[in-house]
C-alpha cells in the first residue's frame, strides 16, 4: 500500500511518511511517553530535508522523533566553530541520544528538550529523510494565514501592524471589477482602510499599496521563524527550497 502511494504521480507520500504509525522497537515505549509529555520541547519545529538535502517542510518535534525511531530519517546537526564555519554531522537516533547527554551537560540552553521515562533528549533542528528524494510540491497554499504571514500583519495601505483579528483580506482589484483570488491581488488591510477603499481600485480610492503583492517563493511562516535564533541552522538549506503547506 505504501509503495503504491509512493509511486503515484500526484504524490502524497511525504505526508504519509511524516505521519505514519507508531514506532517499533525499544524506543517505542520511551517515545510513547512523549504523547503525554507536556514539555515545551514538543512544540519545537524541525526542518525536514529530503535525501538530497533539499528542504521539504516543517514538522513537529513529536513527528520528527517518530520518523527517527522508525529509521526513516536521520539527524543533521550543524556545528559551527569559532570562525563561524559550519559543518554537518549525521546521527541516527541512538547516537543522538548519546550526543544529547553531552549537550545536556554543556549546552543545555541551546536546545529544546523532551523527557522520556529514562532520559532527556535534545530536539534536533534538522532531520533528513533517508528514502525520499523527489522534490515536494512547489506552491505555497493561498490562504488567510499565509497571506497574513506574507504581509506580516501589516495593513498594505496605511502600513500599520495589527493583530489578525483587526485585519481583513482586501482584493486590490475588486471582485466586482474582475479581480481574482490570487497572491498578486490579495493583501492584508485594516478594517478602516478596507472600508475607506470600498469597492474601488487603489487608484480610484487614491490609496497606495505599501508594496506590490507577490507570490512568496517559500512559506512565509518559515521566514517568520528564521527570525528566531534557534532556527538559524535552517538557513543553509532554505535557499533553494520549495514549499507546500506548513504543518502546524
Ligand atoms: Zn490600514
Amino acid at each position: 500500500m505504501h509503495r503504491r502511494r509512493e509511486d503515484s504521480q500526484n504524490d502524497r507520500s511525504p505526508d504519509e511518511m511524516l505521519g505514519g504509525a507508531s514506532p517499533p522497537g525499544d524506543l517505542a515505549a520511551a517515545l510513547a511517553g512523549l504523547a503525554t509529555d507536556v514539555s515545551e520541547g514538543l512544540n519545537a519545529k524541525v526542518l525536514v530535508l529530503n535525501r538530497a538535502y533539499a528542504a521539504m517542510r516543517i514538522v513537529s518535534a513529536r513527528r520528527a522523533f517518530c520518523l527517527l525511531s522508525r529509521s526513516i530519517a536521520e539527524i543533521i546537526h550543524v556545528e559551527t566553530d569559532q570562525s563561524g564555519a559550519g559543518r554537518y554531522l549525521n546521527y541516527d537516533l541512538e547516537s543522538w541520544i548519546g550526543v544529547s547527554a553531552l549537550q545536556h551537560e554543556y549546552e543545555r540552553e541551546r536546545h529544546d528538550w523532551v523527557r522520556t521515562v529514562r532520559f532527556e533528549i535534545a530536539v534536533p533542528r534538522i532531520i533528513r529523510l533517508l528514502g525520499y528524494d523527489r522534490l515536494p510540491e512547489q506552491t505555497v497554499k493561498l490562504n488567510r494565514r499565509n497571506l497574513f504571514a506574507r504581509d506580516r500583519n501589516r495593513c498594505q495601505y496605511c502600513g500599520r501592524i495589527y493583530p489578525t483579528s483587526d485585519l481583513s483580506i482586501d482584493h486590490v482589484r475588486p471582485r466586482s471589477q474582475g479581480g481574482n483570488d490570487s497572491w498578486e491581488n490579495l493583501v492584508c488591510a485594516c478594517i478602516r482602510c478596507n472600508a475607506r477603499k470600498g469597492g474601488r481600485t487603489p487608484e480610484e480610492a487614491h490609496m497606495k499599496l505599501v508594496r506590490a503583492p507577490i507570490r512568496p517563493k517559500r512559506n512565509p511562516l518559515i521566514a517568520l521563524r528564521l527570525g528566531n535564533e534557534k532556527y538559524q541552522s535552517w538557513k543553509a538549506f532554505l535557499d533553494n527550497a520549495y514549499w507546500s503547506v506548513e504543518l502546524g
